[in-house]
């Protein structure tokens, strides 16, 4: 139901964190983070309020990363539960994605999926998502922007998707159809998220991602593009802030 992601100078997780509680409105039954560091990239999420992962993760010491993805879930597949909270892990565990929405057609794309021999650990179609996306990347040998943007022309549904990958730690990918994304434009740092709530302490600089495309965000850099793979010019709306 909610999405925030960072990419910065910042440590990721506190700006996640006060990001989800922002979004806590909109009403949600669990919540998640994924964190990229030289450690690698973990997955920390939890049925209950954002409080209670936040309390969760206390118990992690080394969590610095600047660069990261958080969910609050509203359950369509799957009960409300740790497992089927968001974020989730592609099979290989270099991927993890964030997803709002519905993915009508997760069904066929599950049965073909166990089929090739990949297992699924939750119930939902969010899971079924993120793995589609990494047997198109494994099978046509491409970057794994062009493998979602292959996939978006399979599924059916409404979506707004954050990605993150392990091979490239400075990335994330990030698309919407049907659900809303707004991305903030910081000085060498971007947010993500459902609407413009987490972003504007930050900044009042933000673009309304349009349906069918696809944002590549590093540090320093914004790319978009539709699913036909033309680059497109974002309009960047100066929001009025609340002195
Ligand atoms: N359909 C997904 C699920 O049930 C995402 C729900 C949401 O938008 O929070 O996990």
């Amino acid at each position: 139901c909610g999405i925030v992601a960072y990419v910065g100078q910042k440590e990721a997780l506190p700006v996640i964190i006060k990001g989800l509680k922002r979004l806590e409105y909109r009403g949600y039954d669990s919540a998640g983070v994924a964190l990229l560091n030289e450690s690698g990239l973990s997955i920390y999420k939890k049925k209950g309020k954002v409080s209670e992962l936040e309390a969760h993760l206390d118990t992690f010491s080394s969590l610095n990363s600047k660069i990261g993805i958080g969910h609050t879930r509203w359950a369509t597949h799957g009960e409300p539960n740790d497992v089927n909270a968001h974020p989730h892990y592609s099979a290989s565990e270099k991927f993890a994605m964030i997803h709002n929405g519905i993915i009508e057609n997760y069904e066929v794309l599950k049965t073909d999926l166990q089929n090739k021999g990949y297992v699924f650990h939750s119930e939902t179609d969010s899971e079924v998502f993120i793995k589609f996306i990494e047997d198109i990347h494994r099978n046509n040998d491409c970057s794994l922007e062009e493998a979602v943007r292959l996939a978006l022309h399979k599924v059916v549904g409404a979506y707004a998707i954050v990605i993150m990958n392990i091979e490239e730690p400075d990335t994330l990918i990030a698309a919407r159809k049907g659900s809303p994304l707004v991305i903030g434009v910081g000085e060498d740092e971007y947010f993500l998220a459902s609407d413009a709530t987490p972003i504007i302490e930050y900044t009042n600089k933000v673009i309304y991602l349009d349906d069918y495309e696809i944002a590549v965000i590093r540090q320093n850099q914004l790319q978009i593009k539709t699913i036909e793979n033309v680059e497109t010019h974002p309009y960047i709306n100066q929001l009025e802030m609340e002195l």
